[in-house]
């Protein structure tokens, strides 16, 4: 897991093959790059950088690892013309304790316009840790995108479910009853270690937590 002041990205290993699912925040590649060589990894075995959705927090410094190491990007089709900067990062529908949080949200520096060279779908394999695929898990954002490892139990929830704080439903969500579903969604999963956008990681009692917080989320 790589931190940054605000959110996280994790690197995926499969042998010296590198998966990077986020990208923190805009000017980070050379930190990322430096966590990389730091575990006696090689940043030129990035294979691929998955985004989970739009948000500058997360595509950051994507472009910039594209460009260095030659590693294509991948995001759901409906997040991809955001992060394009084709069309604007679409405005979250604010609850009111959110509104202080998202205006701290905006400190993060802004995402330049990123290449995505593939759009992917729900079901979506992406070639990496043992069948890896997409779940689509829209209302955060409408692309935004979990990434299941059934084969190890580890499953990447982007910003659909939030762990700072108590378990919760991630926070600046487009569309909330979308988001309670995909949340629900994504517990059905059952994984063993849940890897959150912000917020430690979940690696015990992972499944009945997952459950159990999206069962009280309030509408
Ligand atoms: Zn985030
Ligand atoms: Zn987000």
């Amino acid at each position: 897991m790589l931190r940054f002041p605000i959110g996280q990205a994790y690197l995926w290993q499969d042998g010296e093959a590198l998966t990077l699912i986020d990208a923190g925040h805009a000017g980070s590649a050379a930190e990322i790059e430096a966590a990389i060589r730091s575990l006696g990894l090689l940043p030129e075995r990035l294979e691929r950088i998955v985004l989970t959705h739009c948000h500058r927090d997360h595509v950051g410094a994507a472009g910039e690892l594209a460009a260095c190491w030659g590693a294509p990007v991948l995001a759901h089709r409906l997040d991809a013309p955001v992060i394009r900067g084709e069309r604007p990062v679409p405005e979250p529908v604010l609850l009111d304790w959110e509104i202080p949080l998202y205006a701290h949200g905006l400190t993060v520096p802004e995402a330049p316009p990123t290449r995505v060279d593939h759009e992917v779908e729900d079901g979506d394999a992406l070639g990496f840790g043992d069948g890896a695929y997409v779940v689509h898990t829209p209302g955060h954002t409408d692309g935004s995108i979990g990434i299941h490892l059934p084969h190890h139990g580890v499953l990447f929830t982007g910003d659909c479910v939030a762990a700072v704080g108590p378990l919760m439903l991630g926070v600046f969500n487009v569309d909330r009853a979308r988001a309670i579903d995909s949340f629900h969604r994504l517990a059905g999963l059952s994984p063993s270690i849940a890897c959150f956008g912000h917020g430690d990681p979940l690696t015990a009692d992972t499944a009945a937590a997952l459950v159990k917080a999206a069962a009280g989320t309030p509408a």
